[in-house]
């Protein structure tokens, strides 16, 4: 007997940070490992204190914001920390997607550890190394196709495609010496690849699993408002349709529905799309991940163009899309020409973009949580001082309490652990199956 187990190392009452660590005897393999985004976690590091480079793990490890677990991390990010290096002991990690609170701290790992990741996840990965100062270090990148099995000792790990707000998302079943587990990564039913979230769900109840363990964001009291892509389409077209003036809009940067969205909603009303340098490399690297023509790429996508921001460098990868840029003098002069997708970091253009008072700006992300968030109070500071009308309009990446509780009772999973969610008991509901996951507790599969 090998009594496998299965432990929460991250995710456990907080949104993100899922850490899954399957033990079944000598194999030890870990999903996920990325930050929370829980208020804990910036306790101790805000934007302008972070971990050093030199001694990441030792510096995380100081106040318990990454597991202590020996034979994980690199002899590197250990530094001379009291945490002392050893080989590998954790034989694989697999990542669900490539959101940072799921694969934000692969750059801790010792390099000698497999990495499995979606095909499209890999380049997701690797663009956002080049366009950002994000790095997930060296290691045998492990690329798996849909619903293939990969084995890792005696444990058996079949990757399902899910819908999410970013594509390339997988959930996983595992079967194990002893029983079976389903893991749902991040998912939502929503979303132009509904259907894969529906054959994963089948899969988990053909499957009968041991456990499930179910992401939570949306569970309990969630006033957010939440529409479909398509809603958000219709949306954004009547704001289109009844203001003349510049439109801006503002998205999660690696949404690639949402872009695509605005993108067609721009051409339906007869104006170009623009989007920064780095979305256009983005776009650029997944396109060939995708079916032909699927993805709009900057210098062959009709409608589709750059924003050139007053920079004083430009890197070798964002001169491919400088030379037929738009500048914000040329946007502010034919501003009903154009959407332009501006983040929050890049507000300042406005200054130069100067858009007529009520002019639209399209928040196409979710609300705020908390009444006192402070980008939130920000963003709206600058909105009013341009006198820009303000549009809610998102579809969120996750799926709603309710219906959460009605896939916990249709696959009839033994038991259910909610994780990635601030309300685990809010899945008591579902029946007597539901257990609250303990943060480092072991739990044994199928017995
Ligand atoms: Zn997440
Ligand atoms: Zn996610």
């Amino acid at each position: 007997m090998k009594n496998p187990t299965l432990r929460f190392l991250g995710g456990v009452r907080e949104i993100g940070g899922n850490k899954i660590l399957i033990e079944d005897g000598p194999e030890r393999i870990l999903f996920d490992f990325g930050p929370s985004f829980s208020p804990r976690a910036e306790e101790f590091y805000v934007d302008y204190l972070q971990p050093r480079s030199t001694s990441r793990a030792k510096d995380l490890l100081e106040f318990d914001l990454v597991p202590r677990i020996s034979g994980l991390y690199s002899r590197e990010a250990l530094g001379d920390g009291e945490l002392a290096y050893a080989p590998p002991e954790v034989h694989a990690i697999f990542v669900s997607h490539a959101h940072a609170d799921h694969a934000g701290y692969l750059d801790l790992v010792d390099p000698e550890i497999p990495v499995h990741v979606g095909e499209g996840t890999r380049t997701l990965l690797s663009a956002i190394e080049t366009s950002t100062r994000m790095k997930y270090g060296d290691h045998p990148w492990k690329v798996f196709t849909d619903r293939t099995p990969i084995h890792v000792g005696g444990i058996e790990v079949v990757p399902y495609p899910v819908d999410h707000s970013i594509p390339f998302a997988y959930g996983f079943i595992v079967r194990t010496s002893e029983g079976t587990v389903a893991y749902t990564g991040d998912f939502r039913h929503h979303g132009p690849r509904a259907a894969d979230t529906h054959a994963f769900f089948e899969a988990v109840a053909n499957e009968r699993v041991d456990a499930l363990l179910i992401e939570g964001t949306r569970a309990g009291p969630d006033p957010r408002r939440n529409l479909s892509e398509a809603g958000v389409r219709s949306g954004v077209d009547r704001v289109l349709t009844a203001r003349p003036e510049l439109a801006l809009a503002c998205t999660y940067p690696r949404d690639i529905d949402r872009l695509r969205t605005l993108y067609s909603a721009a051409l339906a009303a007869d104006r170009e799309f623009v989007v920064s340098v780095r979305t256009a490399h983005l776009l650029s690297e997944v396109a060939p991940r995708f079916p032909v023509g699927e993805i709009p790429v900057p210098g062959h996508a009709p409608g589709l163009r750059v924003h050139a921001r007053k920079k004083r460098v430009s890197y070798l990868w964002e001169r491919p899309f400088l030379s037929d840029a738009l500048s914000s003098e040329e946007l502010r002069r034919e501003g009903r020409k154009y959407v332009l997708a501006l983040d929050l970091a890049h507000f300042p253009e406005l200054i130069d973009l100067r858009p007529p008072r009520g002019s639209p700006f399209l928040h196409s992300m979710s609300e705020p949580f908390s009444e006192d968030d402070v980008d939130d109070r920000v963003m709206h500071n600058w909105l009013e001082h341009f006198g820009l009308e303000f549009h809610q309009m998102h579809a969120s990446g996750h799926a709603s309490g309710p219906e959460l509780l009605e896939l916990v009772r249709a696959t009839g999973a033994k038991a259910v652990y909610p994780i990635h969610t601030e309300h685990p008991e809010a899945f008591e509901k579902a029946g007597p199956s539901v257990r609250l996951p303990e943060l480092g507790t072991p739990y044994p599969i199928g017995r």
